[in-house]
């Protein structure tokens, strides 16, 4: 690390990353890369034009389209946190990218202290240990919720689970089974530091957490409740191919829209356009994203 990044203050980094205060917290988003998710799981209920035009608007070509991974990186007093630790070398090439993007604004990733996780998808959970099996931020403690922590670590997974989820499931265990000595597990209603609490959002995975900060008006990190501010904004009513508990990963989708833009609640999403914080506007009877 130069000298000059050592004189910067605490919870300032040299960054091209979109930056924000939040209350008492400083935030970077930070960018694990992208994944590429074909039309069929975004969107599966799209009719063929439906589905041609939204995966253009997203960026992409006729079978799928590539999503950003945002990963804040959250600093309040001697605390830095991490919520999810993106892919590394775990689900897809173009994706993994958050060391080397930690790395290029001095933040080492030792000093993490903490990190949660909103659930235990590959995307999210991946980059927990080098490709070595070593923690790639050693010095921080974890935090899962209980019911994600029992879904994903049942011995008896693949009697319980259909074979779409044994390679999810077996992901998930290499990665909390990594950190279990430095694992606390949690449930909707506690708190991770003064300020930060836990949401339950189950539905995309039975344990499927959120983090509320305090500030003027809250501040939701909302994982991948709303998978993504296109397709779920605008089609509150069509399913995600990756949600685990289909229907009621829909119904928490549809109220938590409908309760951010009643209360004007500010959201960071994983997976919407970089940096991904801003509003639900209502529009029709749907949604549509507002950057702020
Ligand atoms: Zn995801």
């Amino acid at each position: 690390m130069s000298p000059e990044r050592e004189m910067l203050p605490p919870g300032v980094f040299s960054t091209g990353f979109h930056t924000l205060r939040h209350g008492q917290f400083d935030i970077t988003v930070m960018s694990d890369g992208y994944i590429t998710l074909p039309g069929e799981i975004l969107m599966p209920e799209a009719s063929q034009q439906e589905r041609v035009a939204t995966l253009g608007r997203l960026g992409g070509d006729m079978e799928g389209a590539p999503l950003q991974t945002n990963v804040p990186l959250i600093r309040r007093g001697t605390d830095l946190i991490l919520v999810d630790t993106g892919a590394g070398s775990n689900f897809q090439p173009s994706d993994g990218r958050l060391g080397a993007n930690l790395h290029s604004i001095g933040a080492d990733p030792a000093s993490i202290t903490k990190v949660v996780f909103t659930h235990a998808h590959p995307d999210h959970s991946g980059g927990t240990t080098k490709p070595d099996g070593s923690l790639l931020f050693p010095n921080a403690y974890y935090y899962v919720s209980e019911a994600e922590w029992s879904f994903w670590t049942d011995p008896d997974y693949e009697a319980a689970m259909p074979k779409a989820l044994h390679e999810f499931a077996r992901g998930a265990q290499r990665d909390l089974f990594a950190v279990k000595d430095r694992l606390t597990l949690v449930k909707p209603g506690d708190e991770i530091i003064s300020g930060m609490s836990v949401v339950g959002t189950r539905g995309h995975t039975p344990g499927h957490i959120s983090l509320e900060l305090a500030g003027d008006g809250n501040l939701l990190i909302a994982g991948d409740v709303i998978p993504n501010n296109i397709v779920s904004f605008e089609n509150p009513t069509w399913h995600f191919g990756f949600d685990t508990e289909s229907e009621i990963a829909l119904a928490n989708r549809k109220s938590l829209l409908d309760k951010a833009a009643n209360e004007k609640l500010r959201m960071l999403g994983y997976h919407w356009s970089y940096p991904g914080v801003g509003y639900v506007d209502r529009y029709g009877s749907a949604y549509k994203f507002v950057e702020g």
